[in-house]
């Protein structure tokens, strides 16, 4: 919304009943309800949004980070219906969302791969453990289709495979619609690296530097940082500069991120997110470019207009998510938030649709605000993410700004470089003490 206001559009929000309250809905020039509560009868309901969008004479679809924003089939029937879908093609959308074909192509177009099957493992649990060897154990599964960190699991030897790929390919069939599974070399304590570009419909790919997003639970990020801290800056151009080769290869458009594993000095392209990511103000706020309006800029057929010389990051900059969820346990708290008080000051951003007295409903994801800080240093950036976490009052509801604030004086995660299982052994030494 503040980016089309930015650029004199008008925005169009679609809305389930259960948002209706909702500050956004508010600040829309136009709101229009597209179902009940339930994703599926709302948000997921492709023919309900198409419908909004032609009765209020939309010119484009902004898919936001959930939901549709990597469907393929929604971006065609967009595009069908006349509009632009801000976002890559139906074609890159669906080559990315095959995780097996996206290795693919990244390999085709020079970038590395964590190490893997490259295609699905068959039925047949002899064929599939005779594959599995090659890679070695312990190894992760991984739903093709899979996403937000589910359909996931761990090998640690032979015996285990049979009974793990039967569980696994039936948890991905019912979550994605899809069985098929492959497997990867589970690296044992990498970093989680990614690198944000931006490409127009003009040939332009550009790389607007990278974010750590290693402080994950059940493989979801909750602080994500950039730069990230201690990596050697000539690695860290050498596989920004194979992200935008890769890009002009395959004739990508919008925004996008390529994820990698970072372990023992070596980078492992894990999938690439064909849309707008949570933690793109991290990126924001170091490089000064606002991603969305870029985005819109791009879906109406303008250049970039700026070259990689002119992206000069400066600082740094960290993101806490705000889940309503109790903080240790991890369970979900839905409920109507009682009070609201947002921090503020120097190199703070909040970006949330909170109000006092807003009901947080237990259908969707529990993400409820991020808060940001930027600083010239990263002592400063995290300095002022403790005073804004102090500050932040969220009653009614609980959530997970204790364990943040936890987070944040701990000597390890201050040290910076930690990997991906930080946090569930930060988790365990808690329950343990
Ligand atoms: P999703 O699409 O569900 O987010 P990803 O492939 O991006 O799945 O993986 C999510 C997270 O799972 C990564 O950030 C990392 O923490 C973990 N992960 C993925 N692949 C591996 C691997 N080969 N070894 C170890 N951890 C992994």
């Amino acid at each position: 919304q503040r980016a089309c206001r930015q650029l004199g559009l008008r925005s169009v929000v679609v809305h389930s009943e259960a948002d209706r309250g909702a500050s956004y809905v508010r600040r829309a020039d136009e709101a229009l309800c597209i179902g009940p509560a339930p994703a599926a009868r709302s948000y997921l309901d492709q023919h309900a949004i198409l419908m909004a969008a032609a009765a209020t004479g939309a010119g484009a679809i902004h898919p936001g980070y959930g939901f549709l924003s990597e469907n393929a089939s929604f971006a065609a029937r967009v595009e069908a219906a006349g509009m632009a879908f801000v976002g890559p093609s139906a074609a890159t959308i669906a080559m990315m969302g095959d995780k097996i074909a996206a290795k693919r192509a990244m390999r085709e177009a020079g970038v590395p791969c964590v190490p893997g099957t490259d295609a699905a493992l068959p039925g047949d649990p002899v064929a599939a453990a005779h594959l599995a060897r090659d890679i070695g154990y312990p190894l992760l599964l991984k739903a093709t289709s899979g996403g937000g960190g589910r359909g996931m699991r761990v090998v640690a030897q032979e015996s285990e495979l049979a009974a793990a790929l039967a569980l696994t390919s039936a948890e991905a069939r019912s979550a994605f619609g899809v069985p098929d599974i492959y497997a990867e070399r589970y690296l044992e304590r990498p970093r989680h690296i990614e690198i944000q570009v931006l490409c127009d419909r003009h040939g332009h790919a550009l790389w607007l530097g990278e974010r750590d997003c290693s402080v994950q639970r059940r493989h979801q990020k909750i602080i994500e940082e950039s730069p990230a801290p201690g990596l050697p800056r000539d690695s860290v151009l050498a596989i920004a500069r194979r992200c935008t080769e890769a890009c002009r290869r395959i004739g990508y458009r919008g925004a996008g991120t390529f994820e990698f594993l970072f372990q023992d000095g070596e980078f492992a392209f894990i999938e690439m997110n064909t849309r707008l990511q949570v933690e793109h103000p991290v990126t924001e706020m170091t490089t000064g470019i606002d991603i969305v309006a870029a985005q819109l800029r791009i879906a109406r057929g303008e250049q970039l207009g700026f070259t990689q010389a002119a992206i000069d990051p400066r600082g740094h900059a960290i993101e806490c998510r705000i889940n309503a969820e109790a903080p240790y346990d991890l369970t979900p708290s839905p409920g109507i938030v009682a009070d609201w008080q947002p921090p503020a000051g120097p190199g703070v951003r909040v970006d949330s649709h909170l109000d006092a007295g807003s009901a947080v409903p237990p259908h969707y994801d529990s993400l409820i605000a991020k808060i940001i800080a930027w600083g010239a240093t990263r002592d400063e950036a995290l300095a002022r993410m403790r005073g804004a976490l102090e500050d932040t009052r969220i009653t009614g509801i609980e959530t997970n700004l204790a364990l943040h604030r936890d987070l944040l004086a701990d000597p390890t995660l201050i040290a910076g470089g930690i990997d991906i299982h930080f946090l569930d052994r930060w988790l365990a030494a808690r329950r343990a003490a």
